[in-house]
């Protein structure tokens, strides 16, 4: 399990700059650098809700990944103690991204 941040307020899954789902998948098969990833599981918050108030953040998750070539990939899984998933202000799952993502 992985200690996860997430910048990405306008995700509807964001309360208190963390997730509050039990598990992510990353994205970016052939990133080389933190903007070629992105977090497959954000989806905007059209209601306009302010917070998320129905939903207690998680801490720590199961991150599923795609990023073979990361550092921390093992199998598909993210084995970082903690990441940060980044992307204030995003409208689309391309602006945002693993900030934790270390070529191999
Ligand atoms: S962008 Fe991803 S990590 Fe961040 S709150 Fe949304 S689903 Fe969770
Ligand atoms: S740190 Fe690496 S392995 Fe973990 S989610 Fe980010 S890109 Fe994937």
């Amino acid at each position: 399990m992985t200690k996860l941040d997430c910048t990405v307020t306008t995700c509807i899954h964001n309360a208190e700059k963390c997730c509050c789902k039990s598990g992510i998948l990353v994205e970016g098969a052939q990133a080389k650098n933190c903007c070629d990833t992105c977090c497959g599981s954000f989806e905007e918050n059209r209601g306009g809700l302010f917070k998320n108030l129905f939903k207690t953040p998680e801490s720590k998750l199961e991150v599923e990944c795609d990023v073979a070539n990361c550092l921390y990939n093992d199998d598909h899984q993210c084995r970082a103690e903690r990441i940060t998933i980044a992307g204030d202000g995003a409208m689309a799952v391309g602006q945002t991204e693993c900030a934790s993502f270390r070529e191999k």
